[in-house]
């Protein structure tokens, strides 16, 4: 067996993997890395997605943070003309590739296995070869953590008979025969991604079922865009995201204010959501998606007949002609062991602001190269939750809240979230001179933070 040695060992090339060792070379000029993956190339998920699946957030804070991804423009057509740009997945997986071919390898600190399998302690084994190496190394960083799920390569949790015609929706754009009717299993983004493509591929609405098993609130791209043009959208919103918060009676009431204040979108009207996965749509999206009116809302599958589907509070009848689209993976799973990020030799990336895994992985990166102490260094990396339930909104608002005041007392961090390329907001904020309408919002904003959190607090409290 080979054995070699490298300061950090890094087990995971997809996103959460690339984003911490970009800032970790800039930051620490002397950082030794080795990356580890079972896949052929960088990326992670996505080279394993869907051949239609884009970007759910600009282009414009994804990647790594050294280099840009797509050009900075708008969309110009399709539901989301005028919003920016959402790279595809083709996209993703070539930026990632550049990234490591045209700066990890050729700084001469990164090496990079492929097609390997990590097994602990740092032994790998290659998939080609059989060959398994030791690693000796200082610290660990662990990039699978957040355990990214998948309809490619999940289990679903339901039976399925043999005689169903069930494919992951990946599997869509290689039919050869037309089927009368479309089931799509999933109310998550990944369903919404199949029945926005089969409504856009000319699927009439009418023969497309949707199995929604919980309705979720949705978060509107709108308001996560970056750029000054969109300076109204996106930190007047947020103003009157903690205006909301401050001003409610009761966790209903807020969630009631959080839509009339376009924070956050639904699918349908009458329905009330009960679940928040962060999942991100524009208005018209939302609107397409109405126009299936299907929509079967019994509690999960748990089993596929070919003549009929038994959900947890029924059954509806199909056909084995039927095509069954798997979209019940869990993209980012909600239950995660609890963890610290820093634990002695051991580093593990985890969200330090909502619903931003390469910013969070960044942050962490610079936090490990510019921090001594592990206490100061969890401090900064208070870890904000995935969410599931509405409550769980709360829960990650006031993290994510906290760690934006502790950033905010740590001199020269400010600076660094200017510069960095994955956090979208803060160069928003610091570009605004003597707008006064801008001013105007900053105001409402900071004056709203500390009652909204401390009603955060209230109402977790409260909830138990
Ligand atoms: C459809 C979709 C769209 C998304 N859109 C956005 C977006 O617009 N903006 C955004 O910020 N986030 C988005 N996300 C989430 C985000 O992209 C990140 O992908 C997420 O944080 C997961 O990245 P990761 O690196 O943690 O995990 P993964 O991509 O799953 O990477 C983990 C890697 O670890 C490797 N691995 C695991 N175990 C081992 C082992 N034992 N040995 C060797 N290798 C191993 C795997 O092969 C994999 O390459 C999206 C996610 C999905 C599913």
């Amino acid at each position: 067996m080979q054995t070699t040695a490298t300061e950090y060992l890094v087990v995971g090339t997809g996103a959460v993997g690339m984003a911490f060792v970009d800032t970790l070379l800039t930051d620490d000029p002397e950082a030794t890395v080795t990356m580890v993956d079972r896949y052929h190339k960088p990326g992670g998920h996505w080279t394993k997605a869907y051949p239609f699946v884009t970007l759910h957030q600009p282009s414009a804070f994804y990647g790594v943070s050294s280099r840009p991804l797509g050009s900075g423009h708008l969309e110009q057509t399709g539901l989301n003309a005028g919003l920016a740009h959402l790279a595809t997945g083709a996209e993703v997986l070539a930026y990632f590739d550049a990234v490591m071919r045209e700066r990890f390898i050729p700084s001469g600190r990164v090496r990079y296995h492929p097609l390997a399998d990590y097994h602990g302690d740092g032994a790998f084994t290659s998939r080609l070869t059989g060959e398994t190496r030791q690693v000796d190394h200082a610290r660990f960083v662990d990039g699978t953590h957040l355990k990214t799920s998948i309809p490619a390569t999940h289990t679903p949790s339901f039976e399925i008979d043999p005689d169903v015609r069930f494919m992951p929706l990946n599997d869509l754009v290689d039919l050869r025969e037309p089927a009368p009717g479309y089931v799509v299993i999933g109310g998550g983004k990944t369903g919404i991604d199949a029945c926005l493509w089969l409504l856009e591929a000319g699927v009439d609405p009418d023969d497309i079922t949707w199995i929604v098993a919980r309705d979720a609130w949705l978060l509107n791209r709108r308001n996560t865009q970056p750029g000054d043009a969109f300076f109204h959208d996106t930190i007047e919103t947020q103003a009157a995201q903690f205006e909301s918060i401050r001003d409610a009676d009761s966790i209903e009431d807020l969630f009631v204010r959080l839509e009339a204040c376009g924070y956050f979108l639904r699918l349908d009207p009458e329905v009330e959501p009960t679940m928040f996965r962060g999942a991100t749509i524009s208005v018209a999206e939302r609107d397409e998606l109405r126009r299936i009116r299907n929509v079967v809302r019994l509690g999960r599958v748990t089993h596929l007949h070919a003549d009929r589907i038994v959900l947890e509070h029924g059954e509806m009848a199909t056909t084995p002609r039927h095509v069954h689209v798997d979209c019940s993976a869990t993209a980012l799973p909600w239950d995660l062991e609890d963890k610290p990020v820093f634990d002695g030799a051991t580093i593990t990336p985890q969200m330090v602001r909502a619903y931003q895994p390469v910013f969070s992985a960044s942050f962490v990166a610079h936090i490990e190269a510019t921090v001594d102490d592990e206490a100061k260094k969890n401090e900064l990396c208070g870890v904000v939750p995935l969410p599931n339930t509405n409550l769980d909104y709360l829960r990650l608002t006031r993290a994510g809240m906290i760690n934006q005041y502790l950033w905010t007392l740590e001199p020269g961090l400010g600076g660094w979230l200017a510069e960095n390329r994955l956090d979208g907001f803060s160069k928003l904020i610091q570009g605004i001179g003597d707008d006064e309408a801008k001013r105007a919002v900053m105001r409402r904003l900071r004056a709203a933070v500390v009652p909204a959190l401390g009603k955060l607090e209230q109402f977790l409290a409260d909830a138990g």
